[in-house]
């Protein structure tokens, strides 16, 4: 956009990056005093086609657009893989460019988490199932998601961000928070972008070895099957048939479940309000999540 910010682009990667809140405060001051929209988002890096479209999506609808690229220790729990999540900031910076971002908002953990932090924002209820139950990443994930989320929103200011439909409990944690806590920020969740063979892009697929990639495919044929079995005989029998594709390439999944989309109650037949059918499960070296939306 037109307008001059208090950093400038990087020589090298060609997108100005804010490394502390007030880099950013100061940057966005002139964005907001000139009355432009921004548009917020949230990465934790390692960016594929999924990151690609939340931001082309970003950019044609606001007159400036935040990256965030932080991964955020928060939301990893102890034995998971927070030390070997993949990073190439260099690369993120240059895709960050190529794509229009404005600006990239790039902390450390102690940035974000200083000395003494004690605070964290909490949704009850939503975080209790599918990832967040007991025994899985459990609620603290969340716990850390929203926390994060929050702090981001405080931070940015944005008018709108955007979310992929790939973290679906993530999407309706977050709108219950916007809900609950009043932020003045329109969440917009993009749909899913998937290999050409269906696989859901995620930057934790970097971790599969070529035989598990193949199998992998199976958490997208399994969600497909549920929602032709729903459609064609009952919500049961798809989940059914669902785990049978999983069964034939030897994954044992965490979940396959049915929940209303919004709320995330339990649902036992596909009816007026959209239904979610979510899948955990892990595929050698990668926990990988997916998920379709079933509507009436
Ligand atoms: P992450 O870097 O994994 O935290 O993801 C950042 C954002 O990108 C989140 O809102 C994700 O839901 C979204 N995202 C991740 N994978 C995909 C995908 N395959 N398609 C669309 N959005 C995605």
């Amino acid at each position: 956009m037109d307008l001059t910010i208090s950093i400038p682009p990087s020589a090298e990667t060609g997108v100005a990056v804010a490394r502390s809140k007030g880099e950013l405060r100061d940057a966005l001051a002139d964005v907001r005093s000139a009355g432009r929209s921004i548009g917020l988002v949230p990465t934790m890096g390692y960016l594929h086609d999924g990151h690609l479209s939340l931001l082309r999506a970003a950019r044609a609808e606001c007159d400036f657009v935040v990256m965030s690229l932080f991964v955020n220790p928060a939301q990893f729990g102890r034995g998971e893989d927070l030390d070997r999540y993949p990073r190439d900031e260099a690369r993120d910076l240059e895709l960050a460019a190529a794509t229009g971002v404005d600006l990239v908002y790039a902390p450390s953990a102690e940035e974000v988490y200083p000395e003494g932090f004690t605070t964290h924002v909490e949704v009850e209820g939503l975080t209790d199932v599918l990832c967040g139950a007991p025994g899985r990443r459990g609620r603290g994930h969340f716990r850390g998601v929203t926390t994060v989320v929050a702090k981001l929103f405080n931070a940015v200011g944005p008018d709108v961000a955007y979310f992929g439909q790939k973290d679906a409990q993530q999407v309706a944690v977050i709108r219950r928070m916007v809900r609950d806590l009043d932020f003045a920020v329109r969440i917009e969740a993009l749909p899913t972008v998937r290999e050409p063979d269906g696989l859901a892009m995620s930057s934790r697929n970097a971790y599969l070895e070529p035989a598990d990639r193949a199998r992998a495919t199976a958490l997208r044929r399994a969600l497909l099957a549920v929602e032709e079995g729903a459609r064609a005989d009952s919500l049961a029998a798809g989940l059914e048939a669902g785990m049978k594709e999983l069964e034939l390439v030897g994954i044992d999944p965490e979940y396959l479940e049915a929940r209303d989309a919004e709320s995330l109650a339990p649902v036992e037949e596909i009816g007026e309000r959209p239904v979610l059918v979510a899948v955990a499960a892990r595929v050698g070296g990668a926990r990988l999540i997916d998920n379709v939306l079933i509507e009436a």
